[in-house]
């Protein structure tokens, strides 16, 4: 923890956080006068419940099988990813180490909290993991290394083993992000946790648990960096609605929804370079395929015509003549492959 300590921002280690209204009070009834609230109820007029919060927070620990205390959830893990910022960046200081082509938050987020940002390109084509090079763009000023596995928008997820090299080797803390890990058939990088203090696993109920519009976002790390996302966060970062119905879907078995999804993302990338406007679409381990086209901005508008909307890559350096193609249901994919089977004719 101690190494970990020296990377957190000064005022950050020596910040007063916010005490919410309630967090004294650990009732359930009661004259609730504190929080200047509207006293009528109407089922949201109070402020989301710290007691409704760590039910969620527990269950999710349970599904993840993880320690409560090694886990923090926000607004989607986006807001996550900007806590790891403000935590441990200096602005104007400190620097990132990101791969690309990736997830362009990490990059925006640097740019706002007036972070560095280190570009490490994958390896051409293969999308492999450049470990030397992250390594030797960091300095005694990257707090952060940010990799993404399985990645956004090449599909590939990394090996444990080389991400672990990166925990052992990287003076700053690592985030492995894992939006898509539910899709992949490779373990992911949470089993590191108890190891690596210097260690941030991403996850989401966004993608394979269906819950994107609810907002919540998954951070395992160890106690002493959740307890710092806890301290920085917004005092009320998820809402009473969002956290009952996340509750709520969490009852549901996602698993035969995700292997369909899978199977599905299979059949088109079997399917898929049959078309003559398709050149190659790489391996995926998500629930998306990125697929490497003769001409991208014509076939990305002739999809559009008819009403499929994908996503253009074509402009992303590593990612040049690619469109991002998320699986749909088996109906939407038939259409997907029509339109561009129509596009071929
Ligand atoms: N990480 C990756 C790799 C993503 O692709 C996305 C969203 N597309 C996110 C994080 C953000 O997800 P959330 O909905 O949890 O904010």
């Amino acid at each position: 923890m101690n190494s970990v300590k020296k990377l957190v921002r000064t005022n950050i280690a020596a910040l007063k956080p916010y005490s919410t209204a309630r967090d004294e009070y650990r009732g359930e009834l009661g004259v609730l006068l504190d929080a200047n609230e509207n006293p009528y109820d109407n089922g949201v007029n109070r402020y989301p419940s710290m007691a409704l919060k760590e039910q969620l927070r527990r269950r999710v620990a349970a599904i993840k099988n993880i320690a409560a205390e090694r886990l923090f959830l926000g607004n989607g893990s986006d807001e996550a990813i900007d806590l790891c910022y403000r935590v441990f960046c200096e602005p104007g200081r400190d620097n990132a180490v990101i791969i690309a082509p990736s997830y362009g938050m990490y990059s925006v987020c640097a740019d706002i909290n007036a972070v560095e940002r280190r570009m490490v390109p994958l390896e051409p084509d293969s999308f492999a993991l450049p470990v030397a090079r992250l390594l030797e763009t960091a300095d005694a000023h990257s707090k952060l290394m940010f990799i993404c596995s399985p990645n956004n928008p090449t599909g590939n997820a990394y090996s444990p083993e080389a991400i672990e090299f990166l925990a052992q080797s990287f003076g700053g803390i690592l985030v492995v992000d894992e939006a898509y890990i539910d899709f992949s058939s490779k373990p992911g990088a949470q089993q590191l946790l108890g190891k690596y203090d210097n260690l941030i696993v991403l996850q989401t109920l966004s993608k394979a648990w269906g819950m994107a519009g609810l907002r919540i976002g998954l951070a395992m790390a160890s106690p002493y960096i959740i307890s710092l996302f806890r301290q920085v966060k917004y005092p009320y970062n998820i809402g009473t609605d969002t956290i009952a119905e996340a509750l709520r879907r969490l009852q549901e078995d996602i698993r035969p929804q995700v292997a369909e999804i899978v199977a599905e993302r299979d059949r088109l990338c079997a399917a898929l370079p049959q078309y003559g406007s398709v050149l190659k679409v790489y391996p995926s381990d998500a629930n998306f395929l990125l697929v490497k086209c003769t001409d991208p901005r014509g076939l990305y508008a002739a999809l559009l015509k008819e009403g499929v909307i994908v996503r253009d890559r074509s402009t992303v350096p590593g990612c040049e003549g690619c469109l991002r193609i998320t699986v749909g249901t088996p109906e939407e994919n038939v259409k997907l492959e029509q339109a561009i089977r129509n596009y071929g004719r």
